[in-house]
């Protein structure tokens, strides 16, 4: 195997995550510069905060500390502005109207495609087709690559870290097409166990699923490596960046990722928006898998032409408003120095590991050494949701259940933990109240 890839090989490789000419700077640094020296500028999460109303309101009384970020992040107001601007004055459907608000509107969705292609390092705005979500992007795959491409024998890897939503419309399109799904087992820190993944790659896998973050053990595994090796094989890989877009850059072609799947509403865009990458080679082989307006060239009862990607696998009026969201989002999160950005989180990760580190009974599951911001526990003598149910009387949210990756948890002997999932917004201050309630609740017996 080749080593492990790092969170700072892949912010370095991201296009666009600082300013080019610094980059290149930073390489060869002139000694003559001595500004140039410097470390980049650290990042304060005041910076976010003030951004993000949701964050400045209490909960039962206290200020709200939101842990929960994993399952869905809150909207800087640039956010929310853009979307009631949108309805406000901009509202129209897009791509079949002449008159000017259906222009302007579609001149918005195309504008939100086009920041999307370059958020994720794609080749051409054509690469990205708007869907609702993560999930309905791996549906999508699994239901038009997928029955395409799949057949008797066929293997589809699946880490068993993944989410539900990378797992089940594998499930899905094997029974149709009777392939098979074949976990990778996990190490017991929660990492990807690389050497039963090459063990399992063979000439008969034709696709590897796999999340470039983990949503319950913050795991980060090898994407680039494993994506090569699976290449080796002729294998497609599809990357769920559903916990990753908001915590580090993203290069879909630095990882050869054949496909690349996110949710807006965990990048602080609204819900019900998310967007496909795939490769452009992939995409002008797909077919339709839903039918309808948008989609189509002409239709008449005895044939119909579709129109070509990204349009062919967007049927019906899309979330028009959601992509403007989008689009607000990423110019948001792509206006702040996103080296900076990881920097910050993994100090705040560090600290909230050591802050938990002092609650009694409490145990941190997992413990790969590149992840992001995420920490999953139990906390003896408790039920889980109990201790969700307690912190949100302290004003802190948090999640407790099996997070949707009852794979991952059942790895541990586990069918529920405390999740809780940090963000660039969250400060050492709410860490430390964290665990001072959990020291509390211990306490209180
Ligand atoms: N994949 C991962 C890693 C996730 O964390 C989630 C949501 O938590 C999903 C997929 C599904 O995302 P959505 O519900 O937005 O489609």
């Amino acid at each position: 195997m080749t080593t492990p890839d790092s969170l700072a090989a892949a912010a370095a490789k991201a296009p666009g995550a600082t300013d080019p000419t610094a980059r290149q700077f930073a390489g060869e640094r002139p000694a003559f510069a001595p500004e140039l020296l410097a470390p980049p500028p650290a990042f304060a999460p005041e910076a976010a905060r003030r951004d993000v109303p949701a964050l400045h309101r209490s909960v039962n009384g206290q200020p709200l500390v939101w842990l929960d970020n994993g399952a869905t992040t809150h909207k800087p107001r640039q956010v929310i502005e853009a979307v009631a601007g949108f309805y406000g004055a901009g509202n129209s459907n897009i791509h079949r109207g002449a008159h000017t608000m259906a222009r302007e509107a579609t001149e918005a969705y195309e504008a939100g495609r086009a920041a999307v292609a370059r958020f994720l390092g794609a080749a051409s705005p054509d690469e990205i087709v708007f869907v609702r979500g993560t999930t309905e992007a791996v549906n999508l795959v699994a239901q038009s690559w997928g029955r395409a491409n799949l057949g008797p024998g066929d293997d589809i890897l699946v880490p068993v870290l993944e989410h539900h939503s990378n797992i089940v419309p594998w499930q899905l399109v094997a029974k149709e097409t009777r392939a098979r799904v074949v976990p990778v087992p996990l190490r017991p820190d929660g990492q990807i166990d690389l050497d039963a993944y090459a063990d399992r790659l063979s000439v008969r896998t034709r696709l590897v699923a796999l999340s470039q973050a983990s949503n319950v053990l913050g795991t980060v595994p090898p994407v680039a490596e494993m994506t090569a090796l699976a290449h080796r094989y002729r294998a497609r890989v599809l990357v769920d960046g559903a916990q990753a877009v908001a915590h580090f850059p993203v290069d879909v072609r630095a990882l050869d990722a054949d496909f690349y799947v996110f949710s807006g509403h965990k990048l602080f865009a609204p819900t019900g928006i998310g967007a496909l990458y795939a490769k452009p080679e992939l995409l002008a082989a797909m077919a339709p898998w839903q039918g309808g307006g948008n989609m189509i060239e002409s239709v008449s009862f005895d044939r119909t032409d579709y129109a070509p990607v990204p349009h062919r696998l967007e049927a019906g009026t899309g979330h028009i408003a959601g992509v403007v969201g989008l689009l607000a989002a990423v110019t948001w999160l792509t206006g702040f120095d996103r080296e900076a950005v990881a920097a910050y989180e993994a100090g705040l990760l560090e600290h909230a590991r050591q802050a938990l580190a002092g609650v009694p009974g409490l145990d941190v599951i997992g413990d790969a050494p590149e992840r992001i911001a995420v920490l999953a526990f139990t906390l003896a003598g408790h039920d889980p949701a109990a201790v969700a149910a307690w912190l949100d009387r302290d004003g802190i949210a948090v999640r407790a259940g099996h997070h949707c990756a009852q794979p991952a948890l059942a790895h541990y002997g586990l069918d529920s933990a405390v999740r809780a999932s940090l963000a660039l917004y969250n400060t050492p201050e709410e860490v430390d109240r964290l665990a001072a309630s959990l020291r509390r609740m211990q306490r209180s017996g």
